[in-house]
């Protein structure tokens, strides 16, 4: 029984994505709503894994002028840098790959400094509103080996300070990076998931999901101090949240603060503008789609400029927590609440006074912030250097940052520019997951996986996911529902679906 059911399954996840003889038709007309990564990785991902035979048409709407959605820019003093979505894992695959594909320079943090961020030599404290508990030291050397001696002694600074409680905390961190890597198996192997619960199940992802962060490094034997410090430094400049987020969200905000991260250079948004290039789609811009009914056979979608739109499958590729869409019938999704982080963009100086030094040169490149009702920001990094008088810097802050608070950080500005963002979800433990398929039909969603942790790969591989989910149930082929790893007494649920 077991030899057969072996047999099966390699039979089953053996076969193409898409089979002539199975499919229940050929073409396909998709909607998908939101250009950002998410939504033009759905289109990626529908070209890349349908037949050649088949004819699928894919219609992108998006509500503003540009696509990229939370991968933004911004422009200071004439200088553009990223607003929203600016760093990458080295393990980023996808994203890799869309780079190669396209045809997009990276930008490694050990080149040289250019307008779009900082390096990764820069000098970095920890801030508690009254004084720098911890404060690296910074190199302004031009030879290589005092880099490296410096990068040693502040290697040496952090172990003093909080121990081998580094170790476990980087060993946290590269088990879940290993688990995460399993979604870019070959999907020889690799299930179509039907819910964000089981996809996360089977890389073994999902336990993290039900503890704050704290709870896990607790259990795993963080120090405290560590814990209050350093982890929530980063907790907060990513999320803009406390250790309170998820287990997962935090091991993946604490990825995200490692070395050999990267950016692409001219813009991050480059990469939605060439896989909606890459995937022949009619884009629609500034369309705001309003309602989506489901007719029967298909959706209807209705835009703010009075179009309407039929499509057999709608995908929603934003989150659902702040836009106005009219669903019909309506949907039902686990209340979310997303977090707002005000990024500020100020061309200026620092003011010494209001950290307590002498000169600007003693504040530390990215100065984070320990949790603390009084420290009335998350975090300030330095994104250019123009001259010793002045520099653009980078903000993020839970609230506003009003003209007279910013007169008391700044000696100067000569330009501010503020940009309020329905950044992520707010993450809490244990999370609830919306579904992938909202109306048990064909309306995906796509952003339901960004309550395991928002990142621009996050929804590359929810929208790898959700198109595959799309190919494998409308051209009636296999599906495949696997027991997650870390629900070992399920049977192995698998069923084919003609
Ligand atoms: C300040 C900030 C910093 C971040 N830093 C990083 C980072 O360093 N690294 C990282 O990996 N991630 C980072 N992120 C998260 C990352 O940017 C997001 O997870 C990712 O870009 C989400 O992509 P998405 O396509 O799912 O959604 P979005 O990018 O939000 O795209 C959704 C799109 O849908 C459009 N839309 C919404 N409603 C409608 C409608 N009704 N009709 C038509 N169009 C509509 C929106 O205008 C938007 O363009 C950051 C986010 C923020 C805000």
């Amino acid at each position: 029984m077991v030899a057969r059911t072996a047999a099966l399954f390699i039979l089953l996840v053996s076969l193409p994505i898409i089979t002539s003889s199975s499919s229940s038709s050929s073409s396909l007309s998709v909607c998908i709503v939101g250009s950002g990564i998410g939504g033009s990785s759905v289109a990626h991902f529908l070209r890349e894994y349908s037949a050649p035979s088949a004819s699928i048409s894919i219609r992108v709407f998006e509500r503003h002028g540009v696509v990229g959605g939370r991968m933004a820019r911004v422009n200071v003093g004439g200088d553009s840098f990223e607003a929203g979505g600016s760093i990458l894992h080295p393990k980023n695959y996808h994203a890799l790959n869309y780079t190669k594909l396209i045809g997009l320079k990276i930008r490694w943090p050990n080149a040289t400094r250019d307008s779009d961020g900082r390096d990764d030599d820069s000098d970095f404290g920890i801030w508690d509103g009254k004084g720098f508990v911890f404060k690296t030291w910074r190199v302004n050397s031009k030879l290589p080996f005092v880099d490296k001696i410096v990068s040693f002694a502040n290697t040496a600074l952090l172990f003093w300070r909080y121990g081998f409680s580094l170790i476990r905390m980087d060993n946290f961190v590269q088990r879940t990076v290993n688990n995460f890597l399993k979604y870019y198996e070959s999907t020889d192997s690799r299930p179509v998931f039907e819910t964000v619960d089981e996809m996360l199940k089977w890389a073994g992802l999902y336990k993290l999901t039900g503890h704050t962060l704290e709870e896990e490094l607790i259990s795993i034997g963080l120090s405290p101090l560590l814990i209050r410090e350093l982890i929530t430094v980063i907790t907060r400049v990513n999320y803009g949240q406390s250790v309170s987020i998820s287990g997962l969200a935090g091991a993946v905000s604490l990825a995200g603060s490692g070395g050999d991260l990267w950016s692409v250079q001219g813009g991050n948004w480059q990469m939605a503008a060439g896989l909606l290039n890459h995937s022949n789609v009619a884009l629609h811009l500034r369309e705001e789609i309003e309602s989506i009914s489901n007719l029967g056979n298909y959706y209807e979608l209705n835009s703010s400029q009075g179009n309407s739109y039929e499509c057999e499958v709608a995908v929603v590729a934003t989150p659902l927590d702040e836009v106005d869409i009219r669903f019909d019938p309506s949907v039902s999704i686990p209340p979310r609440k997303l977090q707002h982080t005000h990024a500020t963009f100020v061309r200026g100086l620092l003011n010494p006074a209001y950290f307590g030094f002498g000169s600007v040169e003693e504040i530390p490149e990215l100065v984070g912030t320990i949790e603390d009702p009084g420290i009335p920001f998350s975090s300030i990094s330095v994104l250019k250097r123009h001259n010793a008088k002045e520099a653009t810097y980078k903000v993020f802050s839970r609230e506003a940052m009003l003209d007279t608070l910013l007169d008391q950080i700044f000696s100067a500005r000569k330009e501010t520019i503020r940009i309020n963002w329905g950044a992520y979800p707010h993450y809490k433990a244990p999370e609830v997951f919306a579904p992938f398929i909202l109306d048990g039909q064909h309306l995906y969603y796509v952003n339901a996986f960004e309550n395991a942790a928002s990142t621009m790969e996050m929804s590359a591989v929810a929208a790898e996911n959700v198109a595959r989910l799309i190919l494998s149930r409308h051209f009636g082929h296999v599906r495949l529902k696997l027991s997650g790893s870390e629900d070992s007494t399920d049977d192995m649920g698998l069923h084919l679906e003609l």
